[in-house]
């Protein structure tokens, strides 16, 4: 196991690093296939007594002032940063993705959420709202146990935006990544641990899918973050609307990028690459169907064709490795099943194809007609279907014609125009001549099937926290018995 990186144990509660009584989870580093760590998963009775000790921690954690909880949500972003290069090699080898990327991307990104809700934990205040005497003030309490899955395209990332802005409002947390990338998460409970949070209030729990059930549907949690697809956000909705628990619902997409013929073509053709190839095409937000105005048609296909077939495959550890392996096997075969897929509808392969072993090229389709599987469902791996158009209008019309709304993008030099079209595009987050940049001072999320509620910027706070109201009576009280 030239690439081992075994865990002190597979669960963390209650402050420390606690062995699993589940099944075996072996961890594979995706380039090599080898077994990089071997887990267990937690038993029922471990998800249950994870919940029992962040419930025990909880009251004292809200407790504090704001600014205690807020610096040790800035403590844990400075070591962070501080370990930046053995953490983007852990999360290159649990995910695959390259180096150049897990440096910039994943544990950078978790940091900025740290220091940004351990920076605003101490502004959350309440109102106060007179009434001619009397008066009303509101409290903005946290919501108790907040439990947190996770998908395997970002699992530091997303292990942290969701820890930030529930820790920072005085909740606990129990988080269960991906089966698939479970390393991450139990990482960032140490560091949590060393910047000086309580026992009991940050705790993971590894396994598949029936224990991610068996944590939302805990009587003592109140609140549920998933990332991870529509058909699971579905069922994990309803398990938490028995209990009434709130939910985030951070789901899949399958967005249009729309690329005006006045754009700045080259600008739109890296644009479309980052929002198509980036992680191998593994990211939720990815503007999967390429919408390019006619005119600009055979010149932007030839410029991606020769963009994307220069990208370097290979060794995500190599520094000059632009394009890593897909996550799994399983995953690769699916991809390669919606290549085939495409194919078969008659789409005209511009680059790439199914690739072989665990890489798949960058891969562009054209020709493709809105009906097309390829255009409607999402592959989640390195695949563009580019469309074409002509009126504005027109591609708006079909931009929305989708059960998605994560994402959407315009690549246009009139500012009216991109202005427009990003009201009238139905989607959570939309990017003007760029795509994908998910700043934490922004708010992130998705509508119709692609979610619920917001990731990053101060409108997670209400997320993972409710409005308590206080009426004082300042009078005498006028009964009419
Ligand atoms: P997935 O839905 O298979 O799994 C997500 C998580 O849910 C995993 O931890 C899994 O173990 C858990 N899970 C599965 N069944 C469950 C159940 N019944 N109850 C509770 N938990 C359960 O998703 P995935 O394959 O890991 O990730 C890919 C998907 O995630 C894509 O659809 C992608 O678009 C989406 N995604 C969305 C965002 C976003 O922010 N919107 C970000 C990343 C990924």
């Amino acid at each position: 196991m030239t690439h081992s990186v075994q865990p002190a144990a597979s669960l963390y509660i209650n402050g420390e690093p606690v062995e699993g009584r589940g099944t075996e989870l072996a961890v594979l580093y995706p380039y090599t296939g080898e077994v990089i760590a071997r887990l267990h998963e937690a038993s029922v009775d471990q998800v249950a007594e994870a919940t029992k000790v962040a419930a025990a921690a909880q009251p004292a954690w809200a407790g504090l002032r704001p600014i205690e909880r807020g610096r040790v949500l800035l403590r844990a972003a400075a070591i962070i940063r501080e370990r930046s290069e053995e953490l983007a090699r852990l999360e290159t080898l649990d995910t695959g993705k390259p180096i150049q990327e897990t440096r910039v991307a994943d544990w950078p990104s978790g940091a900025d959420a740290l220091e940004y809700f351990g920076g605003l934990a101490s502004t959350v205040t309440g109102q106060m709202i007179p009434l001619g005497g009397d008066f009303v003030y509101t409290i903005r309490e946290a919501l108790g146990v907040c439990a947190g899955i996770g998908a395997w395209n970002y699992p530091s990332q997303i292990a942290c935006w969701k820890a930030a802005p529930a820790l920072a409002m005085g909740n606990a947390m129990v988080f269960k990544p991906s089966e698939e990338t479970p390393l991450g998460a139990l990482k960032l409970a140490e560091i949590l641990t060393e910047a000086g949070l309580p026992a009991g209030i940050f705790n993971v729990v590894q396994g598949r899918g029936a224990v991610g059930a068996a944590l939302v549907s805990d009587p003592r949690v109140a609140k549920v973050s998933l990332t991870g697809s529509v058909a699971t956000g579905q069922k994990v909705y309803a398990a938490a609307a028995a209990g009434m628990r709130h939910v985030t619902m951070e789901l899949g997409g399958k967005s249009p990028l729309i690329v005006f013929d006045d754009a700045s073509h080259e600008d739109a053709v890296g644009a479309a690459m980052l929002a198509n190839f980036y992680s191998s095409g593994q990211i939720c937000s990815n503007g999967t169907r390429v919408y390019v105005q006619a005119g600009i048609l055979p010149a932007f296909l030839d410029r991606l064709a020769t963009r994307a077939s220069k990208a370097r495959l290979g060794d995500p550890l190599d520094d000059q490795t632009q394009h890593g392996p897909i996550v799994s096997a399983a995953q690769a075969a699916k991809i390669r099943d919606a290549i085939r897929t495409g194919l078969a509808e008659g789409a005209r392969l511009v680059c790439g194809g199914p690739g072989e072993g665990a890489f798949v090229p960058p891969t562009v389709f054209a020709d493709a007609t809105d009906e097309m599987w390829i255009a409607r469902e999402e592959i989640f791996g390195p695949v563009m279907t580019v469309l074409t158009f002509a009126t504005e209008a027109e591609v708006i019309e079909r931009a929305n014609a989708s059960d998605y709304g994560l994402a959407a993008g315009v690549f246009t030099r009139d500012l009216s125009r991109g202005h427009r079209v990003a009201a009238a595009l139905r989607a959570g987050t939309t990017w003007i001549n760029t795509y994908n940049l998910t700043p934490v001072e922004a708010p992130f999320g998705g509508v119709k099937l692609s979610g619920l509620g917001r990731e990053n910027s101060a409108a997670a706070i209400e997320h993972y926290s409710q409005l308590k109201s206080v009426y004082v009576g300042m009078g005498g009280v006028d009964a009419p018995y």
